[in-house]
This record gives C-alpha cells, sequence and structure tokens, in this order.
C-alpha cells in the first residue's frame, strides 16, 4: 500500500521543540512570555513591519483589525470573494455586510477595476465602505500598487490577508507590510505553523497596542478587574509561540522547498493538452503556498480537474478544487457582488497539487506520472 501523501503536511525544523522546552522550564505555560514577545520581534524583523501582536488564529486577527479600523454593525466591508471564508466571517461577526469583489486572471486575486467599480457603486447608495480586505491566494501577490491606489483615493483602510503569503514579495518588500494592518496564519496546513495561531501586524503602535488589549480581555489599567470594552481571549499561547520561533529559522527553506515543488510540476505536466499554471507577475515573488493547475476539458480531450481529483485519491493522493468562491456560498448568498466570471472558472478547472515542504522527488513523480497516466487512458 502506497503511503498517503496530503496537501499540505506540518514540517517541523528541530529547533521548535527547544523553545517549547523552554517554557516549561522557565514554567511561562500562559498566553504571555518570551517566546511570544520573541516571536513577535522575529516576525516584524522578517516582513519589516514595525509592530507584531501573534494571536490564536489568523482569523481572530482579522476580526480584531475589523474592530481597531471601527467596523460596526450595519457598516459595509469590501471583500475578495476568491478565498476562504476565514477572510469573511469576522465581517459578519461585527454585525456588517460583506460586499464580494471577484478577482482577474493574472493573479487571481481582487481586480482593482471591479473594486473601483464596487466602491463607486456602493457610494452611489450612500454607503461608503468602511474597508477592504484583500488576500494574497495561495501566496500569489495581487495588484497592490493599483489596489493601494484607488483605496486611497476613496480614503478607505485595507486590510490585507497574507495569511497563505508569508515571504512573498511585492516590489521588494514583503506582504504584509502593505494595508494599514496585515494579518498572517499559523493553521497547521499554512507554510509554517504554530498547530494554530496568527499574527497581526501594522506600522501603526497605536493599532497593535489596540490589539493586544483587546485580545487579553481588554483589561483596563486598575489592580482590580476593570472593563470598559468587549474584550477577547485571542492572545497566543506562549507554548505555541516556541513552535513559531523555531519555524522562523527554517522558513527561507520552506519557501525554497514550496518553489521547488511548482517548478517540478510545471515542468512535468504543463505539456499536457490543456494544462496550465499561474505565473508570477513581474515584481512578484511568491512563496507558492500552494501549486495550483488549472485543466480546460475543452483541450484535455474531456478530463476535468474532478477526474485527476478522484484518480489521484485512489492512488492515496490528496489533491483539493481551488476555493470555492464567497459570492457562491450558501452562507453569504444575500450579500452584494461585483463579480467577472473568473473566479467561479478558476473553481471550475483549478485544483491545488500536494504542495507540502516535506514531499519528496518520490512523492512528486507519484503525482506527475499518476495524471500523466491519466492523460494517456
Ligand atoms: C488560513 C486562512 C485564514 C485564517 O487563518 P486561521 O489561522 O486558520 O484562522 C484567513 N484567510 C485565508 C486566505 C486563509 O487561507
Amino acid at each position: 500500500m502506497n503511503k498517503r501523501i496530503w496537501l499540505s503536511s506540518p514540517h517541523m525544523g528541530g529547533d521548535e521543540i527547544k523553545f517549547v522546552h523552554e517554557t516549561f522550564e522557565s514554567n511561562w505555560i500562559a498566553p504571555l512570555g518570551a517566546n511570544v514577545d520573541n516571536f513577535e520581534k522575529d516576525l516584524g524583523d522578517y516582513t519589516g513591519v514595525k509592530h507584531v501582536a501573534v494571536l490564536t488564529s489568523g482569523t481572530a486577527a482579522i476580526h480584531l483589525a475589523l474592530i481597531i479600523l471601527g467596523v460596526r454593525q450595519g457598516d459595509e466591508v469590501i471583500c475578495s470573494s476568491f478565498t476562504f471564508s476565514a477572510s469573511a466571517n469576522p465581517i459578519v461577526y461585527q454585525g456588517a455586510t460583506p460586499v464580494f469583489v471577484d478577482s482577474e486572471s493574472t493573479t487571481w486575486n481582487m481586480d482593482p477595476q471591479l473594486l473601483k467599480t464596487a466602491i463607486e457603486a456602493r457610494l452611489k447608495l450612500g454607503k461608503k465602505p468602511k474597508a477592504i480586505v484583500i488576500v494574497h491566494l495561495y501566496g500569489n501577490p495581487a495588484k497592490l500598487s493599483e489596489i493601494e491606489e484607488i483605496a486611497a483615493g476613496f480614503d478607505i483602510p485595507v486590510i490585507e490577508d497574507a495569511a497563505e503569503a508569508l515571504g512573498s514579495e511585492y516590489k521588494g518588500a514583503k506582504l504584509g507590510s502593505f494595508g494599514k494592518i496585515g494579518i498572517l496564519s499559523f493553521n497547521g496546513n499554512k507554510i509554517i505553523t504554530t498547530s494554530g495561531g496568527g499574527a497581526l501586524l501594522s506600522d501603526s503602535q497605536e493599532y497593535v497596542e489596540k490589539a493586544r488589549f483587546l485580545a487579553t480581555q481588554a483589561r483596563d489599567d486598575a489592580p482590580h478587574y476593570q472593563h470598559s470594552h468587549i474584550g477577547y481571549n485571542y492572545r497566543m499561547s506562549n507554548v505555541l509561540a516556541g513552535i513559531g520561533r523555531g519555524q522562523m529559522i527554517v522558513l527561507p527553506e520552506r519557501i525554497r522547498q514550496r518553489r521547488y515543488n511548482f517548478d517540478y510540476y510545471k515542468n512535468k505536466l504543463s505539456g499536457l493538452p490543456g494544462v496550465s499554471f499561474l505565473e508570477e507577475e513581474n515584481g512578484s515573488f511568491s512563496n507558492k503556498w500552494l501549486t495550483c493547475m488549472l485543466v480546460d476539458p475543452k483541450l484535455s480531450g474531456g478530463i476535468t480537474r474532478e477526474d485527476i481529483r478522484l484518480y489521484l485519491w485512489e492512488s492515496q493522493i490528496e489533491s483539493r478544487p481551488l476555493w470555492k468562491p464567497m459570492h457562491v456560498q450558501p452562507v453569504f448568498e444575500q450579500y452584494p457582488r461585483y463579480v467577472n466570471g473568473t473566479s467561479e472558472k478558476l473553481f471550475q478547472d483549478g485544483l491545488c497539487l500536494p504542495s507540502g515542504s516535506n514531499l519528496l522527488d518520490e512523492d512528486l513523480e507519484r503525482v506527475t506520472s499518476g495524471i500523466s497516466e491519466l492523460f494517456i487512458k
């Protein structure tokens, strides 16, 4: 029986356990301590963002970002439609309305022209969006210059969901450093992981101090427990921050390995009829978190991404369709959307291939020969 090949599994470097051990030695088994402080410092140094707060999840980071930017009941927030639901859920936590904007086909991320159309249309309705959540899907940088220019023109703050894009760059700067607030995720399937975790990043000290305050139950400065705000329990555990410190050491290596996977797949598969891969734009550098393949059934002799997914699964290989856009998710059905068909087409024709940094050449070979086989059949 073949061993199972997973889509994206955790990959420890070896030093994580040393930092975790220190928490036991010092008994700082708590949501604060030296690992929390140092992991925040490591992330700040790496991304070039001045202030960082590590949290329980990327979702928590997006939630706090919205609160800090003043998003409340009845407000509207623009969000990429082509994403994972965690980009949009916190908008609804706040009682606000997500307004979904579709993708363009060169980065698969938010279409700047459509963003402008959406903002103008909401303004006409007398509803100025309170914030824009842009996502860098699969590590691919969005068209940030265009988006930032539009957002600045309307004076709307950008939240950068870089959950999948730690280590990716746009015009030489790390993703997560562009928006008013950036967020990261360290969930088990991300490029580095703390099992579960996230971070909020900003050059604004005020924002990040506010995030720490809200994430630790919003305790006012008093000897007793005094509260004048609703708080959250969103701070990262010092134990898990130890894993994060160890993972930061191997991050550059993880990016190299994920990019290797992409090149391997592209070399072996892009000759197949109807198969294509997303290319990096000039000035963009992707961490290639997941390698995604598009299959056009009109050119592939009728083979669909679902045929490939099922065929791989028979030989114990996990692959997954691209994200199903938010505007076609039952839970978000009632919300406004500005769409152009791009993300629905990507969902229909796209497949994420196994992309872990711990895959061996023989694993990659099993995937590519499996797919090639199906095309010969
Ligand atoms: C993983 C992910 C999140 C949420 O991060 P968690 O740490 O799992 O809460 C948000 N947005 C995107 C695009 C993600 O992929």
